[in-house]
């Protein structure tokens, strides 16, 4: 019989958070080892419930739920994201920019099948979240890697930036606060990014499904408040802030100069409407969710679970010889780097899987979020205080003995 391939479109498209590691894991799970995983930012099965009201909300409204919605999603839902893009200051949102997605995933994947042509270049942060650069080659696009520096707590290097765009450049990814890296950018650096934006004519990304993920008093800018001359489409959703990832609620806004942009809209009002619409009992949180239960407030406040637990794993993994790690700001991750000279790694894959087998911890190797050299990891720090602990205990370990081969 003729093998059934995959198709070519697939070829260069890559997501690793859930790839053969984790399928390594699956099977010792499933032999009856316990694994910690330290490997995906899902809050709920580590005791981060979502806010009863929400949940209450949902199961009041799903008898009115059963059937399809405007496919741009619920008025309700979509009049809150309004009133939120308001609160940050972002300017001239109406209704009809708001569409709501099977969370953010979903609408990451139809902004660039909407946009690219092939051939089309796209900038995107290294290291990334992957859905990012899998989305821009799944649509016939071009990732082009923007490097972030470590060295400058994991600033997008501007220089870099613009030194990548070329005639087929179309957009700019920025992911803020970031995932794997936890950084938190400031204004000055955002108004940077939105000069090269106006510039070049490109239209922003902006993903910001951590912009209540932050720690230490921060603060978060939206991109788009600073930009009413420049295209921008801002990311986000349930899954993060309001610890809800299994609702499959997010949502995307454009704002700023779209008068140029009609057909670009026409398209994302197409593949909007050729999947009807997204999940209707799960949009029914999102009013409840953005009205001011904000409890997440308390989990990342000084002292609170989160910031216990970030600061926690970080002081663990610094105190490993040969691993620095930038603190993070914001969001649910540590992004470590393993010295070379004393940790020689020629594959990272290969190296979270020894660790896996090893001390039964799963983690995402780097290059996993398309960081080009293999001596980071990424640590996901939302397992319960003595989980983590033990966690990192086993990691300190492995890294002890990698040292003494
Ligand atoms: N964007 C970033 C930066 C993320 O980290 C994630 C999930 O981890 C997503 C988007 C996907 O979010 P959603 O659950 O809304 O699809």
């Amino acid at each position: 019989m003729q093998p059934i391939l995959k198709s070519s479109k697939l070829l260069n498209v890559c997501y690793d958070i859930r790839g053969p590691v984790l399928a390594r894991a699956k099977q010792m799970e499933d032999e009856g080892h316990r694994i910690i995983k330290l490997n995906i930012g899902n809050p709920q099965p580590f005791g981060f419930d979502a806010p009863e009201e929400l949940i209450l909300d949902v199961i009041h409204n799903l008898p009115a739920a059963s059937g399809y919605c405007d496919s741009k999603g619920l008025f309700a839902a979509r009049k809150a994201v309004m009133h939120y893009s308001q609160q940050k200051h972002i300017k001239g949102v109406t209704l009809e920019d708001i569409y709501i997605g099977n969370g953010v995933s979903e609408l990451i994947v139809m902004s660039m099948n909407a946009l690219l042509n092939n051939g089309d270049e796209v900038l995107v942060p290294a290291p990334d979240y992957p859905l990012w650069t899998a989305a821009v080659s799944l649509s016939g696009g071009t990732a082009r890697h923007y490097r972030c520096d470590e060295e400058s707590g994991w600033m997008p290097d501007l220089d870099d930036m613009r030194g990548k765009i070329g005639p087929n450049t179309r957009a700019i990814v920025v992911i803020n606060p970031n995932n794997p890296t936890g950084a938190l950018y400031p204004e000055s650096i955002l108004k940077e990014i939105v000069e090269i934006a106006r510039q070049h004519q490109l239209i922003i990304y902006a993903d910001e499904i951590y912009d209540k993920v932050l720690y230490d008093g921060a603060k978060h800018t939206s991109i788009a408040a600073l930009a009413d001359d420049v295209m921008v489409v801002t990311f986000n959703g349930l899954s993060k802030n309001y610890r809800a990832c299994g609702y499959r609620a997010g949502w995307m806004i454009l704002s700023g100069e779209k008068r140029h942009a009609q057909d670009y809209i026409e398209g994302l009002n197409m593949l909007a409407s050729m999947r009807l619409c997204a999940n209707v009992p799960a949009q029914f949180a999102i009013q409840t969710a953005l009205g001011g239960y904000q409890s997440i407030d308390d989990l990342v406040a000084p002292g609170g679970r989160l910031a216990r637990q970030r600061d926690m794993a970080w002081e663990m993994l610094t105190a490993i010889p040969g691993v620095s790690c930038v603190k993070p700001q914001g969001a649910l991750y540590l992004f470590p780097r393993l010295d070379p000279k004393i940790y020689p790694i020629a594959d990272d894959q290969q190296f979270i899987l020894e660790l896996l087998l090893e001390e039964k911890v799963l983690l995402v190797q780097g290059s996993g979020f398309n960081w080009s050299q293999p001596d980071h990891f990424r640590v996901v720090f939302l397992p319960h205080e003595e989980d983590l602990k033990e966690a990192l205990t086993r990691i300190t370990r492995f890294l002890e003995t990698y040292r003494r081969r």
